[in-house]
C-alpha cells in the first residue's frame, strides 16, 4: 500500500506576528476518530489542496487541527463584542483557531480556521466543541450563500471526531474547517480600543487596510477611508442578505466583519412567509435581530466601530466625531440603492423605470406579501412566469386575488423581463424544514439527503426536474421554526 505523503501547505502567521496581542498560539484537541462526513471539493481545489489527500488519515488530522503544517503558529484570536447590546470586553475564539492563511493559486490571501477544535483561553464556561448538527448547518448554509453570490466565509470540509459533545444529550461531536478572506470583526476593533494602545489599534487597521480595502491606502484620512469602506460593504451585505430572506439570527459587534463576508452561522435561517418581524432564534427573545431589523442592527454595529476607530480620525474627539457621523450617515443611503438596485432586478425591470416607480411597486408587493403570508422565495421565482404572461403560479400563493391582480397589471405594464428574473430570483434555498430533515438524517448516519439538498442550493437559479419539492413552500404545520446559538 502506497502513503501519500504529506503535501507541503504553506499557511502564514502573519496575523499572529502582526498582531500578536490579538493571537494566543494554541493547538487544537485530539481527535480520537476523525472520520470525514463532507468535502468541499470545487473549494480545496480552488485552495490548491488536494481532495484525494484530504481523505487520507493525514488530510483528516489536518483538518482537524492534529497535523499542522511546518512553519503554521495556530492561533486563537481576541476580540469583544457587544451580545444583544451588552459589552463583553473578552470575547475570543473560544473553540476556535486560526490555523493560518493561505495563498490560493489564483492570488488570494485567505484565513484557514477551524470551530469546534476543543477549549481555548477565551473558552469561559463552555467546552470547547461543536456537535455535528450544528456544523453541517453552517457547512450547508454558508455554500449556499456563496452560490447565491453573496459575500459569505466558505466551508471546506466537516469532520466527525468521535469525541462525544454533551449539550441537552450526547452528541457526535465535529470539526468544521472554513475559509474567509479574514475573522477581524468590529469586536476586534473593539477589544484593540479597549486597550488604550494607538499603537495596537493602528497596526489592526492598516492590517485591514492592506487585506481588505487596499484603496484606503491611498486616501488623504485613511482610515477615515477604511471605515466608509467597512460601510459600505455592510450596507451592500446586509441588502443582499434581506433580498434573499436570510436573518442571520445573532448579529453581535463579534459576528460582523470587516470584509463585508457574512460570518458566523448559528441560529440563522431563510424567511418562507414574509414578515418582517421574523424570529428564528431561541435565545432573541425581544426580537432585537428579527428580519426585519438586519439593517438597523449593522448600523447600530457599526457606530460601534466608529467608536472604536475614533483616535485614528484626529486628534480631539471635536474634529473626530462630525467626520464619523457623516461617514456612518452614508449607510442609510447605500443600503437604500443597493436595496432598491436588488429589488430592480428581482422584478425583473430595465433601467428605464424610475427609481421611485420601482420603490412605490416593491413596498406595496410586500405589504402585500405579508398581508397574504405568502412564501417569498417561492412568490418571486413564479413571478418570473408571471412576466412571461403565465400568472397562475402566483396566483396560487395569494388569497386577496383582486390586490395580486391589480398590482401584476401595474408591473407588467413596465415589461419586466422573466429570463432575467429567472437569473436573481434562487429556486432553491436552505428551506427550514428541508435543513432538519438533511441534519436529522445526517446525525443518525445517513448523509444521502444533506447530500441532495446541497447540490439543489449550491445551483440555486437552474430549475431542475425532479427537485420540486426543494423549491416547495414549506408543508401546513411545518412553520414556527426556532434555532438554537452556540450548539
Ligand atoms: P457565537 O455568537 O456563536 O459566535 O459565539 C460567541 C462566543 O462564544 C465566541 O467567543 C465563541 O468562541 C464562544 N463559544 C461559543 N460556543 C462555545 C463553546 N462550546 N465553547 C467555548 N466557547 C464557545
Ligand atoms: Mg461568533
Amino acid at each position: 500500500m502506497s502513503v501519500a505523503p504529506v503535501p507541503t501547505i504553506e499557511l502564514s502567521d502573519r496575523f499572529a506576528r502582526e498582531l500578536a496581542e490579538l493571537a494566543v498560539p494554541w493547538q487544537a484537541e485530539p481527535a480520537p476518530e476523525p472520520r470525514l462526513l463532507v468535502l468541499n471539493e470545487p473549494l480545496a481545489a480552488e485552495l490548491g489542496l488536494d481532495p484525494d489527500w484530504l481523505r487520507t488519515p493525514d488530510g483528516l488530522r489536518f483538518l482537524v487541527g492534529n497535523l499542522v503544517p511546518g512553519g503554521a503558529t495556530p492561533v486563537a484570536q481576541a476580540y469583544a463584542g457587544h451580545q444583544f447590546g451588552n459589552y463583553v470586553p473578552r470575547l475570543g475564539d473560544g473553540r476556535a483557531l486560526l490555523l493560518g492563511e493561505l495563498v490560493t493559486p489564483g492570488g488570494k490571501r485567505l484565513d484557514l480556521h477551524l470551530k469546534g477544535a476543543g477549549r481555548t483561553p477565551f473558552a469561559r464556561g463552555g467546552d470547547g466543541l461543536a456537535a455535528v448538527g450544528p456544523m453541517l448547518r453552517e457547512y450547508l448554509v454558508s455554500e449556499a450563500m456563496s452560490a447565491l453570490g453573496i459575500p459569505t466565509t466558505r466551508s471546506l470540509a466537516v469532520v466527525a471526531t468521535g469525541r462525544p459533545v454533551r449539550r441537552e444529550t450526547v452528541l457526535p461531536g465535529a470539526v468544521l474547517s472554513r475559509v474567509a478572506g479574514s475573522h477581524l470583526r468590529v469586536g476586534s476593533f473593539q477589544y484593540a480600543r479597549a486597550t488604550d494602545d494607538p499603537d495596537l489599534l493602528r497596526r489592526l487597521a492598516d492590517h485591514a487596510i492592506s487585506r481588505h480595502h487596499p484603496a484606503a491606502a491611498q486616501a488623504e484620512h485613511r482610515y477615515l477611508a477604511l471605515f466608509e469602506a467597512v460601510v459600505a460593504a455592510q450596507a451592500e451585505l446586509v441588502a443582499r442578505w434581506m433580498l434573499v430572506g436570510f436573518v442571520h439570527g445573532v448579529m453581535n459587534t463579534d459576528n460582523m466583519t470587516i470584509s463585508g463576508e457574512t460570518i458566523d452561522y448559528g441560529p440563522c435561517a431563510f424567511l418562507d412567509a414574509f414578515d418582517p418581524a421574523t424570529v428564528f432564534s431561541s435565545i432573541d427573545l425581544g426580537g432585537r435581530y428579527a428580519y426585519g431589523n438586519q439593517p438597523l442592527v449593522a448600523e447600530w454595529n457599526l457606530a460601534r466601530l466608529a467608536e472604536a476607530l475614533l483616535p485614528l480620525f484626529g486628534d480631539d474627539a471635536e474634529q473626530a466625531v462630525p467626520l464619523a457621523v457623516a461617514a456612518l450617515g452614508r449607510f442609510r443611503e447605500q443600503y437604500g440603492d443597493a436595496s432598491l438596485a436588488g429589488m430592480r432586478a428581482k422584478l425583473g425591470l430595465p433601467a428605464t423605470v424610475p427609481a421611485a416607480e420601482v420603490a412605490s411597486l416593491t413596498a406595496d408587493l410586500l405589504a402585500l406579501l405579508q398581508a397574504n403570508s405568502v412564501d417569498y422565495t417561492s412568490f418571486f421565482r413564479r413571478l418570473g412566469s408571471a412576466a412571461r404572461g403565465e400568472s397562475e403560479p402566483v396566483r396560487e400563493l395569494v388569497l386577496d386575488l383582486a390586490a395580486l391582480d391589480g398590482w401584476l397589471a401595474r408591473w407588467r405594464a413596465l415589461a419586466p423581463d422573466g429570463a432575467a428574473m429567472d437569473r436573481v430570483n434562487p429556486a432553491y434555498i436552505p428551506r427550514n424544514h428541508l435543513v432538519e430533515e438533511a441534519l436529522a438524517a445526517a446525525v443518525e448516519g445517513n448523509l444521502d439527503p444533506l447530500g441532495r439538498l446541497l447540490d439543489a442550493v449550491t445551483a440555486p437559479y437552474d430549475e431542475r426536474p425532479g427537485l420540486e419539492r426543494y423549491a416547495a413552500p414549506p408543508p401546513e404545520g411545518s412553520t414556527d421554526y426556532v434555532t438554537f446559538c452556540g450548539t
